[in-house]
């Protein structure tokens, strides 16, 4: 009997803990070392406390430190290969307190959650892992649900703006969004399009959340065209929910309107 647990709780570990390989973590001081592991350790914690285990054995993070930075982690970003990675341009003296409250690794971390999408579907990318970031940060206490709504909220008006000079079909900006500088209409739709997901799919006793959870536990693969992605997502939470939003936003030349009395339901 004693020996069954034993398995049981071996197995679990297993399916939990993803290995953590840092490259360069050496270039660091030994504290900064000890800061640096223990942030991404936590933040992968925090982000699988939200989205459920991340199917893979190992992360590889490449770390790139930096003398002169005026923000934590001024620049990061997937590096997809098998298995998929984080490549993090990190301040080499920021302290645990400040790369905690950093948004970055926890857009980063939720990018892996999804598979490579085509360039034309960027905003469901872009706007998962922005929409997400907050969900985590707020959902481990890192920010109150005021300052959810509030950074949600910025971002929607600054999407906003930029709709006004920028006015292609959504997919189209998407495809050519750093030659436009698109980035905050791209961006910021896309986490529009997961906001109403999330409120649909709440009012059937489910969550985003869930969904995603359930997609990575089963489903995901490494790449994959927008439409497929979106009717697994309809499969897993036996609704409509993910197609009929994507025909309303796949080719939109508008901001949707998302109420702060809506994402105070969130
Ligand atoms: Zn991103």
């Amino acid at each position: 009997m004693k020996y069954i647990v034993l398995i049981f709780l071996l197995t679990a570990l297993k399916v939990h803990s993803i290995e953590l390989v840092f490259y360069d973590l050496d270039s660091l001081s030994l504290d900064g070392q000890k800061t640096v592991s223990t942030w991404v350790k936590r933040s992968l914690k925090k982000t699988q406390n939200t989205l459920g285990p991340l199917q893979q054995i190992t992360l590889p993070i490449y770390l790139k430190p930096q003398y002169i930075a005026f923000e934590p982690v001024p620049w990061a970003s997937v590096k997809r290969n098998n298995p998929d990675g984080l490549e993090l341009h990190i301040d080499r003296y920021a302290n645990l307190n400040a790369f905690t409250k950093d948004w970055t690794l926890y857009h980063e971390l939720s990018h892996l959650y999804l598979p490579l999408l085509p360039y034309t579907g960027f905003w469901l990318s872009e706007g998962f892992a922005s929409y997400m970031q907050n969900v985590i940060m707020r959902d481990s206490g890192i920010i109150s649900q005021a300052q959810f709504i509030q950074r949600l909220n910025a971002g929607f008006e600054r999407a906003r703006l930029q709709t006004k000079t920028k006015q292609q079909p959504l997919n189209e900006l998407s495809s050519d969004m750093w030659r436009q500088r698109a980035q905050q209409r791209v961006y910021w739709t896309g986490a529009a399009f997961f906001v109403e997901a999330d409120l649909a799919l709440q009012k059937q006793g489910l969550s985003l959340a869930s969904v995603i959870k359930r997609y990575q536990a089963c489903c995901r693969t490494a790449r994959s065209s927008a439409k497929t992605f979106i009717k697994e997502l309809d499969k897993l939470s036996r609704s409509s929910v993910f197609t009929t939003l994507y025909a309303k936003y796949n080719t939109r030349t508008d901001f949707p309107a998302v109420t702060k009395t809506q994402l105070n339901k969130l």
